[in-house]
């Protein structure tokens, strides 16, 4: 699967921070997170080709004894890339520092940074694409000559001492490789693309899990959370955490596939990881616009909601699965959002509808 055109699904609004299907971590993720990451690439479930190149890069460092060059990794929000920044560093028997493009705002932040690296430490750089422009640029000799010039004075004083830095491999993330400067990008020796996970591997990153979290689930509960997880690690592993808690209360401790459909039922996740929002949004272009087009802002208002949380929390999803449409006449919903209601399509030809795009 390859979504990568509309996986804009970044840190919108405060909808999607609480939003038990909002793909970026919360803090009761970052909590149990560190339990639940895969420590090897072997553990690492899917992504085969990402692991494969990856595991040829690290090896070939390893066999050369020197420091593994740059890797640049995209995938939308919750896919592995910080937990294979951290086998990166594992594989190389490196340390890793952590930190992220919004925390880097000034060059002298990031050279501080760099001038504290260990020779052959592994920097991971979330969010790469929201550093400072002096930052960007003060890193592409970093990432080249393993050299910083650092600024001392200011105005036509200002001199820049260069900077000798050990040898270290940068990890930098980003949502979308396409954001990023081509001179940044060129920078990096590999590049990895996280696509969306498919149902069988969330399966067993479930079961995985589970094992960890010392849980009894069987197969059709790992297939029941899987499908409403959106491709997603993050997202299966915080269902699976909620259904627990429901299997705790309600059901002796064991998850069962209806356990798990119960229990997501409560949350409000569909079968097909639809939430609340993205429901609200489906039922009013289908019942107020007869499945449109329609125009986002009255699409907002109909739900209630801020014309971006609709566009950047609802909609990627809405459209990867592919229930809605943008088109230059407005949102359109697709057969497949009116069988996922259960609704009915009014047969009016020409007329909004299914007239137009859709219509047969
Ligand atoms: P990102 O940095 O892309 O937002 P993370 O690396 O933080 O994502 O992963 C989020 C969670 O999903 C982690 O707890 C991790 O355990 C789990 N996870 C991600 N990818 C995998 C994978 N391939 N196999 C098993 N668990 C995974």
């Amino acid at each position: 699967m390859n979504w990568d055109d509309t996986s804009s699904e970044t840190e919108a609004p405060d909808a999607a921070a609480e939003r038990l299907v909002g793909a970026s971590a919360d803090g009761e993720d970052q909590a149990v997170e560190a339990a639940l990451r895969p420590k090897s690439l072997g553990e690492f479930v899917g992504q085969e080709r990402v692991r494969e190149q990856l595991d040829l890069v690290l090896k070939a460092a390893l066999a050369r004894g020197a420091t593994a060059d740059h890797v640049l990794l995209s995938g939308a929000p919750g896919l592995g890339k910080t937990t294979l920044s951290m086998i990166i560093a594992a594989e190389m028997n490196a340390p890793i520092r952590i930190t992220s493009g919004p925390a880097i705002q000034h060059a002298g932040d990031l050279a501080a940074i760099l001038s504290s690296l260990q020779e052959g430490e592994v920097l991971f750089l979330d969010e790469i694409h929201r550093m400072s422009r002096p930052a960007e640029e003060m890193l592409y000799m970093a990432m080249e000559d393993f050299r910083v010039d650092v600024i001392v004075g200011k105005g036509p004083g200002a001199t820049a001492i260069p900077l000798e830095l050990p040898p270290f491999t940068l990890v930098g993330a980003t949502t979308r490789a396409g954001l990023l400067p081509p001179p940044l990008r060129d920078r990096f020796g590999f590049t990895g693309h996280m696509e969306f996970y498919e149902s069988a591997e969330l399966e067993r990153v479930i079961h995985r899990s589970a094992q960890l979290l010392d849980l009894e689930i069987d197969a059709d509960a790992a297939a029941e959370i899987a499908g409403r997880s959106r491709g997603t690690p993050r997202i299966a592993n915080r269902l699976l955490r909620r259904v627990r808690d429901y299997a705790q209360v309600k059901a002796d401790g064991y998850l069962t596939r209806e356990v798990a459909a119960i229990a997501l039922g409560v949350y409000e996740v569909d079968a097909r990881g639809l939430d609340r929002l993205d429901r609200a949004v489906l039922q009013a272009l289908l019942k107020l616009f007869g499945g449109g087009p329609v125009g986002l802002s009255t699409l907002a208002v109909a739900v209630g909601e801020e014309r971006e949380t609709v566009e950047e929390v609802a909609e990627p999803f809405l459209v990867r699965e592919g229930l809605l449409a943008r088109t230059p006449r407005g949102r359109v919903a697709t057969p497949a959002a009116w069988a996922h209601l259960g609704l009915t399509p009014p047969y009016a030809p020409g007329a909004g509808g299914q007239g137009g795009l859709f219509g047969a």
